[in-house]
């Protein structure tokens, strides 16, 4: 199989999370989801957890030092040496520029999806406590309230998806993270996909311009 190399970006609801879980699915190719990785943090109470706490809590930005080293590290293992989706990493242009010094990316990918649609997207978003699986209480509710439809785990709402704090991370995208779509054009890499119809439409919209961007 190809190589792939890819980053993923867009505002927070954009699909980042769902597209990058059908591509692990379906093509094997491991998902890094910074946000993830600090949800785990939290939940485990470790010393990276006590410090993002409150900074996700706000849905302001965890530092660059810390994200960027913890990336880093992540992309020292063997799973990633030929292909990773990073979704939600970078998100300023210091983290794009450390990230160019350790990896060479094959595509920037951005969901483009309009505010309104975000905000109804992530207050009615659930999650599995267990395996992550995605719903929504609206366009994608599962067979029984609260309970994940694959493995059965609980769903819970993420307390950064409350409305006021999802205006809080939307301003933090637009203020630094939007700035990376020029970035990214600017070097002949950005892919632009409409992040707004339904999951599969988007991934098989991914499938066929993404062909282009990859090495032969
Ligand atoms: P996400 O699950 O990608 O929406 O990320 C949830 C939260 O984790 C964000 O609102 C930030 O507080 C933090 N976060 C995730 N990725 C990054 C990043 N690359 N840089 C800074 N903070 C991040």
């Amino acid at each position: 199989m190809q190589t792939m190399k890819l980053i993923f970006l867009g505002p927070p609801g954009a699909g980042k999370g769902t597209i990058s879980k059908m591509i692990t699915e379906r093509l094997g190719i491991p998902q890094i989801s910074t946000g993830d990785m600090f949800r785990a943090a939290i939940k485990e109470k470790t010393a990276l957890g006590l410090k993002v706490q409150a900074i996700l809590a706000a849905g302001a930005l965890v530092p660059d030092e810390l994200t960027i080293a913890i990336v880093k590290e992540r992309l020292s293992w063997p799973d990633v040496r030929q292909s990773y989706i990073l979704d939600g990493f970078p998100r300023t242009i210091a983290q794009a520029d450390a990230l160019a010094e350790f990896s060479e990316l094959d595509a920037a990918v951005d969901f483009e999806v309009k505010d309104d649609l975000i905000l109804f997207r992530l207050t009615g978003r659930r999650v599995c406590t267990s395996c992550g699986a995605i719903y929504h209480r609206v366009t994608k509710p599962p067979k029984v309230e609260g309970i994940c439809d694959l493995c059965g785990g609980n769903l819970y709402i993420r307390s950064d998806d409350q409305e006021e704090t999802v205006k809080a991370r939307l301003k933090a995208y637009h203020d630094e993270t939007e700035p990376l779509i020029g970035y990214y054009q600017k070097r002949g890499l950005l892919l632009t996909i409409d992040g707004s119809p339904d999951a599969e439409t988007v991934y098989n919209t991914f499938i066929s311009e993404i062909g282009r961007f990859l090495k032969k």
